[in-house]
């Protein structure tokens, strides 16, 4: 095939399963059906295809957009019966039955420990029983095709294709854990006992989502307000909606979780966010913004691979950068009217250490599990250990497989953290502690949005502060306060 032709082909297949994302999970269409997308472009995904792009010296990112693809569609119809299990399964808590999905959510909201535990028992155990042996399939036929393309292993493809350096970011999340190990409790007990009245000794994995939840900070976050401080920050940085439909609208089917879906690139750019409130909403919608308004600003002279394929940490980080706005004091202050920011700039940093703990132990479990090496019960063995050791409670086995994404997007995230640290400093350097509300900042943000994803993160650190992506930036963040 053409490149030219490739190239063109790839743009209407992505921007058709970002259609049918749209519709389905805004709840405007109930059926969700990607076979008829795939098979209208099959071509993109044959193995030829791929061994095509790659000897003919294209862009690595369509090679690589071809790969994926195959392994994709490998593996659709364990996929596809993985969401229709999880979609039919119910769990049972002394007597009660709860849809398998919607049990996570009252688990989130649930007050008492002894419950939460009870209803992640009850979902581990479906885990396990209806979802465990269709993941294993999934997986292995997943690593089985990368072999068959020609790649020692799925590690080796995701190195090579996805231009990601595991080995220099695994000696990072290494780093890291040992260099945080200290901070970990003096940073998590006493915010675990403001949210859920227990310290970090009590905890359990059942209580996470319940501390992500954090209901006792809601008052500073009312619903109704997320849309209108999103739109002030903007404002104050002189950015236009330009592209972006925002959809706040609510439907019975309707995701109950903020997204992006950037249908065509620039030119229509959607965000679909709950009318809700609640820390976690701001939360959802100022990174999902942040993926929209990056997307929306994309040249559009750029080819595809550059508007909407590339480094994915790099609209990571630019969604990471205005989620983290909700833990800034000047900004905290000046959009929400928060008097006393400390306490909610506390628990963000206690969280953030969480969640990078967390991500630093799975990138170096996924690192084994798709070095090939390691067989099931070792996998889940080292699963549970690695996140244990890192997050200093009792983790289970059985998520071994739900918890990981495809094509290590675990470390996409974590060097998007890395990157968005280091550039949030570059703004407030240069614009001063308020940039959200520099206009100048607006069109040095314009700036970067407009290159897509032309240039890895690290290029773009490079070209920004001069530096590459460290995780060790991520230190200075989390000293505890006073
Ligand atoms: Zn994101």
């Amino acid at each position: 095939m053409e490149l030219a032709t490739y190239r063109a082909e790839a743009e209407e297949f992505t921007s058709a399963i970002d259609r049918e994302y749209l519709l389905h999970y805004s709840g405007r269409k109930e059926d969700f059906d990607l076979d008829p997308i795939y098979a209208r472009h099959a071509a993109l995904f044959e193995a030829a295809t791929v061994e095509e792009l790659r000897a003919a010296r294209a862009p690595r990112e369509l090679a690589r957009f071809a790969a994926e693809g195959h392994i994709g569609r490998e593996v659709k119809d364990e996929v596809s019966e993985l969401a229709r299990r999880e979609a039919a399964a119910v769990v049972r808590i002394n007597g009660d039955e709860l849809p398998f999905r919607q049990a996570a959510v009252v688990q989130a909201d649930e007050r008492d420990a002894d419950r939460r535990a009870a209803i992640e028992a009850a979902r581990l155990e479906v885990t396990a029983r209806e979802l465990n042996p269709l993941l294993e399939e999934a997986h292995e036929r997943a690593a089985d095709s990368a072999r068959s393309l020609g790649f020692r292993s799925m590690r080796a493809l995701c190195e090579e294709l996805g231009g990601l350096d595991l080995e220099r970011l695994q000696a990072q999340a290494h780093a890291f854990l040992v260099s945080t190990d200290a901070l970990y409790e003096p940073l998590l007990d006493p915010e675990l006992e403001r949210q859920l009245g227990l310290p970090l000794a009590a905890m359990r994995r059942s209580d996470i989502a319940a501390f992500v939840r954090a209901p006792r900070l809601d008052a500073a976050f009312p619903s109704g307000r997320a849309l209108r401080a999103l739109e002030a920050t903007l404002a104050g940085m002189g950015v236009e909606r330009g592209s972006v439909e925002v959809d706040s609208e609510s439907r019975p089917t309707k995701s109950p979780r903020a997204f992006c879906a950037p249908v065509r690139v620039p030119d229509e750019v959607h965000l679909v966010f709950p009318a809700v409130g609640g820390r976690e909403d701001f939360d959802a919608l100022f990174h999902e913004a942040g993926h929209a308004w990056h997307y929306a600003n994309v040249d559009r002279d750029l080819p595809v691979e550059a508007r909407y394929l590339g480094d994915n940490s790099v609209t990571e980080g630019f969604a990471f950068v205005l989620e983290h706005l909700l833990a800034d004091a000047a900004w905290l202050r000046r959009i929400l009217g928060v008097e006393d920011p400390d306490p909610l700039i506390r628990y963000s940093q206690a969280l953030r250490l969480l969640f990078l703990r967390r991500y630093c132990a799975k990138l170096l479990y996924e690192v084994e599990l798709h070095g090939g090496e390691l067989g099931s019960d070792a996998a889940s063995e080292t699963y549970a250990e690695r996140l244990s050791r890192a997050l200093r409670i009792d983790w289970p086995r059985e998520t071994w497989l739900a918890d990981v994404d495809p094509f290590f997007y675990a470390a996409r995230y974590l060097r998007a953290w890395a990157f968005e640290t280091r550039l949030r400093r570059h703004l407030s350097d240069r614009f001063g502690p308020a940039w959200f509300a520099e206009r100048d900042a607006g069109d040095y943000l314009r700036g970067l949005w407009r290159q897509g994803q032309a240039h890895d993160a690290d290029e773009l650190l490079a070209e920004t502060c001069g530096e590459r992506i460290d995780l060790a930036a991520l230190l200075d963040d989390l000293r505890p306060a006073g």
